[in-house]
């Protein structure tokens, strides 16, 4: 603790950073608590941070947070014996770093991976120091505690596995087995879901219940559409029809747009990005890639549409933003229950249906 306020890190922000984190993994605070004295305490969790096919968004996603500064945190929080973007050494002397903390700390350091691995051709377009991303992914993973994916290349291959996947790129669980992994998609990753996941690790040896993807599900147990802001106008049938249209300036439903909320499966739409509100896809007027899904990001075209899973109102309405409509979430609440589930939902049922047949028709 001392050491992090000698950096400008208040005991206060310290807690809350925390209690944020514990929050995200859906722990109570007493939890946070914990895991600030551990965190604050001499020894901090070794954490081994490797690179491979992608474009250091999710670090860098990581070091824009602010109020408090989750990056200045993280990087006091857990002792980062290796991350090649922000490590000092080069060279011989980062393989040494390296080297060195998987043999001082081997079964005890978190290995997180960032970057889907290439696995055609004996792996060979993606080398770091001569040795192939399939080599180093397995033999760091073979003396971890556990491994986290962050990102979308990393647990299941992200952009770099996009048709027609030129290297044979995969997510990190595909090559490395025996061990734990823990995939937090995202294009970025939204940087709580990390630190959650590896503060309860190192704090109470455990990791996240995780769904059948290997997804937190804490983070990734609902789907966007089901927490959006803009759900209520989803339900009551008022959809942007175009960029920059009246609904799209009134801040209607982006359906129509080609969102993939309806079926992607993310905390998105409540942990915003650089805890900045609004600081998301939907949130800025465009809509959801789908990026943690693997079927859908990267892979259905941007203004395509999905399928709703779940088209029926939620039981409570999230609150519009004030900015974009004058309509209350009491008002849209009561009406839209009724009427706008069943045209919203009737809606998109019959254009889904008038669109699947002029598929059909054409391919006949
Ligand atoms: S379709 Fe997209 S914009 Fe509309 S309510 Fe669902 S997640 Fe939000």
């Amino acid at each position: 603790m001392a050491e992090l306020e000698t950096e400008g890190v208040s005991r206060r922000g310290f807690l809350k950073v925390c209690s944020l984190a514990a929050g995200a993994v859906g722990l109570p605070a007493w939890a946070g608590e914990k895991m600030a004295e551990k965190a604050a305490g001499s020894a901090k969790p070794p954490v081994i941070w490797l690179h491979f096919q992608e474009c250091t968004g999710c670090s860098e996603s990581l070091l824009r947070t602010s109020a408090p500064d989750v990056a200045e945190l993280i990087l006091g929080l857990v002792s980062l014996d290796y991350h090649e973007t922000l490590m000092v050494p080069s060279g011989y002397q980062a393989e040494k770093s390296l080297e060195e903390s998987m043999e001082k700390n081997a079964g005890n350091y978190v290995l997180v991976v960032e970057g889907a691995i290439p696995t055609k051709d004996n792996g060979i377009y993606c080398r770091v120091g001569g040795h192939t991303a399939v080599e180093t992914a397995k033999k760091v993973a073979a003396k971890a505690a556990a491994v986290i994916s962050i990102g979308s290349c990393a647990s299941w291959g992200g952009i770099p596995s996009a048709d027609p996947n030129p290297t044979g790129a995969v997510g990190v669980d595909k090559v490395v087995t025996g061990k734990p992994v823990v995939n937090i998609p995202g294009c970025p990753a939204n940087p709580y879901n990390l630190l959650g996941t590896v503060l309860q690790f190192a704090t109470f040896g455990t990791l996240p219940a995780l769904d059948g993807l290997g997804r937190p599900k804490f983070a990734y147990a609902r789907t966007i559409h089901e927490d959006c802001p803009r759900r209520p106008h989803f339900d009551a049938g008022r959809f942007a029809q175009k960029y920059g249209d009246e609904g799209h300036r009134e801040g209607y439903c982006l359906y129509k747009l080609g969102c993939k909320g309806p079926a992607t499966h993310a905390n998105c739409s409540l942990n915003h990005f650089v805890e900045m509100p609004g600081a998301w896809p939907v949130g800025i007027g465009h809509p959801c890639v789908g990026c943690t899904e693997q079927k859908i990001g990267f892979r259905v075209p941007l203004h395509d549409t999905v399928d709703v899973e779940r088209p029926t109102a939620p039981g409570t309405y999230p609150p519009i933003h004030p900015d974009h409509s004058v309509i209350t979430p009491a008002v849209v609440g009561a009406s839209a229950a009724i009427v706008g589930a069943l045209v919203g939902a009737g809606y998109v049922a019959t254009k889904k249906i008038t669109a699947d047949s002029e598929k059909h028709a054409g391919k006949e």
